[in-house]
Parts: structure tokens; C-alpha cells; sequence
């Protein structure tokens, strides 16, 4: 018997609530296949930051990190909490101490507005890089620090040689050590050496802008990219605008030197966008596609391929919701891709 998986649900903010109902009656479907996994429900959001004056309680983090195996995250941010505060202290809290310094977003088709055959894979690191929140904004003062360690680095270097090895990818490295001599010339110093310990991965490094052009006006001869955590950002966000936009584009961040019972946290691309949410209109794809990411780092590969399926079967039958140029809601994109789970 499977050793029982206990999955943390924090649907958060706006859309991010309206997705992770879509993605919950497949935790359902995958244990009526035998699956054996149970939930843990967390609040944590605006509502409860504005009601409470609570984000992440040390109690609630500590039973995640100890206590459950994964994180299915729906997304954060609402404009009644202009600072982000509750934000920065549920996600990149989660990120950061949890060491989940690989965020791996697959940008693929069938999802795709571009026809058949675009798959990029960004390598994105996840805890570090200006997203550290160290400075300050006192006025007169205000300064942002960047942080790029050798450890960090190397972990999210490795996972991206391992997969661009494991697909038979070029792996193309977004820096710019020409300017960031620091930071970035500790990403492309590890980048050579691990060139060298991986002949096999036709790998290059690349200055960000010129990778950005590159990538615009030719995303098919891209496979692994590897950035740091900004860049690593604007890239995907960008890929994800190559097959459909924010909504269809998943990700699965996970701590490769497993410091803690819980090692990964799956959550959609996009954020809690305030513009469409409590409407229904999101499209769900990207965070059940999360999901299957999920199932796939828990072994359970053939639920994996069936949700990836079943997207593509819906998508092709012409389910669309708003954003792609279609009438379904959240709901019933949900339903569509459901119809078709085998
Ligand atoms: P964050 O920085 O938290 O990732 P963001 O600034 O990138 O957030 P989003 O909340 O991702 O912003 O929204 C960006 C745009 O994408 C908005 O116009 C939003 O409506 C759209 N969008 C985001 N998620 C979805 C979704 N699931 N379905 C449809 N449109 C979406």
C-alpha cells in the first residue's frame, strides 16, 4: 500500500479560490483510483489577514513544513492590501523557508494559440534574486538588495542540466554577467563548470535582452531555460503569452535537497488577478495542469498523463474560456476537462 501523501490546499486570493475548486475533485478522482493522500484546508489570504490581523502563523507553517509532503497553492494578492504584506508573508515565506529553489514552469502545447510543437521548459529560481526582500523603503533610503547564493545556483543549474539531459533539450542560460558582474557571474561561473560535468546537453548562456528577442522571434528553437528568479519571471510570463496567456501555464516548485517532510508546492503561473476575479471567468488549465505537475513528483504518473489528457481533449473539442477566446466559465471549463478524464 502507498504511504499516505497529505497535501496542504491554500486557495488564497481571488481567482487563485475560483482554481483550486477546479483542482480538487481531482485529489478526489485520484484517490477513488487508489491514491492514497489526504488534505489539510488553510485559510490563509486577504480575508483572513484583514479579519484577523494574521498571515502565516509560526503554528500553521510549522505543521506544513513537518507535517504534509506538498503545498497546492491557488494564488495570492488583493488590492485591499496594497503592501502585499499577507503576499510576501504566505508565499515567498513558504518559497523561501521551505528552500524550494527549483520553480519549473512548462510552457507546451496543446494549450498553445501557436499551433503544435512549442515546448519550452523555464528553470526558475525560486527563493533568491531581488525577490529576497532585503532593503528598505524609508524615504531618502531606499534601496533593494539582490541575493544570489552558490548553493541556490547550483541546485536550480543541476535540476536544469538533469532535464535538459532527460529530454535531449538544448538548455539556454538568460544572464547578464556582462553588467551583474557579481550575481551573475556566480550563475555563469557554475553554468561553465556544469557544461563541462554534462557534454551531452547542447547548453549556451545568453544576455537576458538579447534572449528575449531571440525568444520573440523564434520561441520554437528553445527547449531548457535556466534564469534567476526575476528573469526567470519575466520568461515565463512571456512563454506562457506564446500559448495562450497566464491562465493555461503551471508551475511546481520543489527543494531538490529535501530539508523538510514538505518539498514542493504547486501553484498556477498567474497571480490572484483582482481585474476578473469573483466573476467566474478564469480559466482553470493552468492550475489543473499544476496539479498534474504535482501527481507526476509524486510518482503518480498515469494520473498525471490522464489530466494532461483531458486538457488537451477539451481544448481541442473548443472549450475556451474568456481569455481564450471562448464563453465558459471557470466552472464549466473545469466540468469540460473532467468529461473527458480517463
Ligand atoms: P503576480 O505578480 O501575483 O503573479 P500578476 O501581476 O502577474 O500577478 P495576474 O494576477 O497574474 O498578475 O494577472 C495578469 C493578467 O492575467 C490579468 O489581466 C488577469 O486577468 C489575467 N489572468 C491571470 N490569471 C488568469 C486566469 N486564471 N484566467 C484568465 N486570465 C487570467
Amino acid at each position: 500500500m502507498d504511504t499516505c501523501i497529505r497535501i496542504a490546499l491554500i486557495p488564497g486570493d481571488g481567482v487563485g479560490r475560483e482554481v483550486m475548486a477546479e483542482a480538487l475533485p481531482l485529489l478526489d478522482w485520484a484517490r477513488a483510483r487508489g491514491r492514497s493522500l489526504e488534505t489539510v484546508d488553510l485559510p490563509y489570504g486577504a480575508d483572513h489577514f484583514l479579519a484577523t490581523g494574521e498571515t502565516l502563523p509560526e503554528v500553521a507553517f510549522a505543521s506544513v513544513r513537518d507535517g504534509c509532503d506538498a503545498i497546492l497553492f491557488g494564488a495570492v494578492g488583493d488590492p485591499r492590501v496594497p503592501d502585499g504584506r499577507h503576499a510576501e508573508e504566505i508565499l515567498l515565506r513558504l518559497r523561501q523557508e521551505l528552500e524550494l529553489t527549483v520553480n519549473h514552469r512548462p510552457c507546451r502545447s496543446p494549450a498553445t494559440r501557436l499551433g503544435t510543437g512549442l515546448d519550452i521548459e523555464v528553470f526558475r529560481e525560486n527563493t533568491e534574486g531581488p525577490y529576497c526582500l532585503q532593503g528598505s523603503t524609508e524615504p531618502g533610503r531606499a534601496v533593494d538588495l539582490a541575493i544570489h547564493t552558490e548553493p541556490a545556483v547550483r541546485r536550480l543549474l543541476e535540476a536544469a542540466f538533469r532535464r535538459a539531459a532527460r529530454l535531449d533539450r538544448s538548455l539556454t542560460l538568460a544572464h547578464k554577467a556582462n553588467v551583474l558582474k557579481h550575481g551573475h557571474g556566480l550563475w555563469l561561473r557554475l553554468f561553465v563548470e556544469l557544461r563541462r560535468e554534462h557534454p551531452e546537453v547542447d547548453a549556451r548562456a545568453m544576455h537576458a535582452d538579447a534572449l528575449l528577442c531571440a525568444l520573440v522571434q523564434g520561441p520554437m528553437s528553445f527547449g531548457v531555460i535556466a534564469a534567476d528568479n526575476y528573469l526567470g519571471d519575466l520568461i515565463s510570463d512571456l512563454c506562457a503569452g506564446f500559448i495562450g496567456g497566464m491562465g493555461v501555464a503551471p508551475s511546481l516548485s520543489w527543494a531538490p535537497h529535501r530539508p523538510f517532510r514538505c518539498a514542493t508546492l504547486a501553484e498556477p503561473v498567474h497571480g490572484s488577478a483582482p481585474d476578473i476575479a469573483g466573476q467566474g471567468l478564469a480559466n482553470p488549465v493552468g492550475m489543473i495542469l499544476s496539479t498534474a505537475l504535482l501527481f507526476r513528483h509524486l510518482g503518480w504518473d498515469p494520473e498525471a498523463e490522464a489530466i494532461e489528457a483531458a486538457v488537451a481533449r477539451a481544448l481541442e473539442s473548443g472549450a475556451r474560456t474568456r481569455d481564450l477566446g471562448g464563453t465558459l466559465g471557470c466552472a464549466a471549463m473545469g466540468i469540460a476537462i473532467r468529461t473527458g478524464l480517463r
